[in-house]
């Protein structure tokens, strides 16, 4: 591979043209190894960033792309329907809550979140209080990189700072702090609550990463916090959007980390593990009520609609993998993984150099004092067998669900030699 060209030429993500990143050059995926071109194999720990959840090249989803490829693999979505969307848009209305009833397809995760922003500014504008178009978003989130999104991640770990001008002030109440296992307290949810009690004239929603805070620190917490948001929202007139785009279809152990806390939001927004990891879709669903409310405003009709909207090619393998994890012990697979990381990360936790290790269902986060140093981190796993990409303190596996017990040991006993020896 011309590998002087993609260092001159290609972004990366997050990355300089400058000084560019070492990249490794891949040649093909299969089960849950990514191969080099010099044919190494590496254990996929990050499931290519949540998403991959059935591994690589798998035979139902590639059956599924190539019989709609060769129908048609896109036509425009205004004014024309098709199959795979209506499909893909029953089986969301099936597997979420019940209350979530509307579907609007993306193209992307950052797309899908910028879509559920503008319902609820276009809800409260079309039930007349327009006044109502700012959010409260907690710190240590992240919701994507586009300008509406960017303004609701962590503001500082966020990119705020470097857009300061062009971003909307939002409200950011405090990082949850009681972890999964812990009960929430008054004194908990106390700054929330004030900022809502003083703020929710200008509010127009919540919005959140439910249970798992993702890319802004890897971070679990109390169902009974997202309980006591959801009874917020509800006390002060407030939507509550959730950013499911990494936890959906059963990475915390439920199909949706929502069901920790037995709550529904009133959108919702789905992307990463959508297809499978074969390309990418994204979803964003609503309640009746938001969307009658948007329909009956002004403006008559939601004002977004993306050229790729609802592509039927992706549509299609979303309906195969979604049918494939149904049909998969799935919830045994994310318990099993959950048990193993538990189990064989632990002795990380008597490490000097390690802060806190913490699970739950099928993600693995080792949090250390120091950032690490990622690209002599990457290589001595890749060494190992490995494919993880620490950021910052954390390093974390999520692997694909059919990983086997034999190479989940070998990918924590990778980390295990690599984190428990700096
Ligand atoms: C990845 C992610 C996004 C953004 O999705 P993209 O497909 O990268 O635009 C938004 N929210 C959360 C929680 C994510 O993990």
């Amino acid at each position: 591979m011309d590998l002087d060209f993609d260092r001159n030429h290609l972004w990366h993500p997050y990355s300089s043209l400058i000084d560019p990143p070492p990249v490794y050059p891949v040649e093909r995926a299969e089960g849950v190894r990514i191969y080099l071109e010099d044919d190494r194999g590496l254990i996929d720990g990050m499931s290519s960033w949540w998403c991959a959840l059935h591994g690589y090249n798998v035979p139902e989803l590639n059956a599924a792309a190539q019989r709609q490829l060769e129908k048609m693999s896109h036509v425009m979505f205004g004014g024309l329907t098709h199959e795979p969307a209506i499909e893909l848009g029953k089986r969301l209305v099936d597997i979420t809550p019940e209350p979530l009833q509307r579907v609007f397809l993306a193209d992307s995760g950052s797309v899908a979140m910028e879509v559920a922003i503008k319902m609820a500014l276009q809800y409260w504008q079309s039930r007349g209080r327009s006044e109502k178009n700012r959010l409260l978003a907690l710190r240590n989130g992240y919701h994507g990189d586009t300008f509406g999104t960017m303004a609701t991640c962590d503001p500082v770990n966020g990119m705020h700072h470097l857009f300061a001008g062009q971003l909307t002030q939002h409200f950011f109440a405090p990082a949850p702090k009681p972890k999964f296992n812990e009960p929430c307290g008054e004194e908990d949810i106390a700054e929330l609550r004030q900022l809502i009690e003083q703020n929710h004239a200008q509010l127009a929603a919540v919005t959140l990463e439910p249970i798992v805070q993702g890319a802004g620190g890897m971070r679990f917490y109390s169902p009974e916090y997202l309980k006591r948001v959801r009874e917020l929202c509800d006390e002060y007139e407030l939507l509550l959007i959730a950013d499911e785009i990494a936890t959906g279809f059963g990475r915390s152990g439920k199909m949706f980390a929502c069901e920790h806390a037995g709550i529904s939001p009133d959108i919702l927004a789905l992307g990463k593990a959508l297809t499978g990891g074969t390309m990418t879709l994204a979803a964003t669903l609503c309640t009746d009520r938001v969307a009658d409310g948007i329909c009956r405003g002004e403006a008559g009709v939601f004002m977004h609609g993306p050229t790729f909207m609802g592509n039927p090619l992706a549509c299609a393998v979303s309906n195969a993998s979604i049918d494939l994890l149904l049909n998969s012990p799935w919830q045994k697979r994310v318990a099993n993984i959950e048990k193993q990381l538990k189990t064989e990360l632990a002795p990380l936790k008597e490490s000097e150099a390690v802060a806190d290790v913490r699970t739950l269902g099928a993600i693995g986060v080792v949090e250390m004092h120091e950032p690490v140093d990622m690209m002599q981190v990457q290589e001595a796993l890749i060494d190992r067998g490995v494919w993880l990409r620490p950021f910052g303190r954390l390093v974390y596996a999520m692997p694909p669900y059919v990983i086997s017990e034999q190479d989940l040991g070998q990918l924590t006993g990778a980390m295990m030699e690599v984190l428990g020896n700096p």
